[in-house]
This record gives structure tokens, sequence and C-alpha cells, in this order.
């Protein structure tokens, strides 16, 4: 297993993500992370646990691979929450994955 996803890395990754989200609203975006971006958010907005703007916390789905979500081992077929993230932030978040391995 994986070393444990500290409080830190988690932090350093929403801070991540909003700094790209403004960057991006204030004009100053970084291509490679628009494209990668809009990849992602072409995937959410036709997943089942999105809630409007966010990513729920109280919807489920199946993981769709075998892959490590901060830092835990997740199982393909395991079901898991949604992270609660605002998707617009979460897609811009470079080191950030799906909580079910969409992307
Ligand atoms: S981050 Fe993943 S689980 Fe959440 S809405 Fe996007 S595709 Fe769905």
């Amino acid at each position: 297993m994986a070393k444990t996803y500290d409080k830190v890395t988690r932090y350093s990754n929403i801070a991540n993500g909003y700094t790209n989200l403004a960057k991006s609203k204030l004009g100053f975006s970084n291509e490679e992370i628009e494209k990668i971006a809009r990849s992602r958010k072409a995937v959410c907005l036709s997943c089942t646990l999105r809630e409007k703007d966010y990513c729920s916390k109280t919807k489920t789905g199946k993981a769709i691979k075998n892959f490590q979500y901060e830092g835990i081992d997740r199982v393909k077929g395991d079901t898991h929450n949604g992270c609660g993230c605002l998707i617009e932030a979460k897609i811009r978040c470079m080191n950030c994955v799906c909580p079910t391995g969409k992307w």
C-alpha cells in the first residue's frame, strides 16, 4: 500500500486547482492545462456522480480500474463516494485524479 496522503499534499493540490482556475478566468491560462481540463470535463459532464458544478460527496460510483486515490489503492468495481470538489477546480489540479478512476 502507498504511503498515507498527507494534509499538506491535499491542500497543495486544492491550491493548484483553484490557482489554475483563477488563471483561466483571468485570461492567463496554460494551454496544456486547459487541454487536460477540457478532456476531464467532458467525462465529468456525463458522470452520474456530478451534481451541478460539484462531484457529489453523497453520490456513489464504482471504480472503473485499479488505481491510487490520495495515496490509497482503489480496486476496480469497488464503490466510492464523489470527492465533493468543485469540478472546474478539480479538473485543473494536475496531481489530482477522479475518485472513480475515470481520469
Ligand atoms: S471527478 Fe470523476 S466521479 Fe467526480 S464527477 Fe468527475 S468523472 Fe465523476
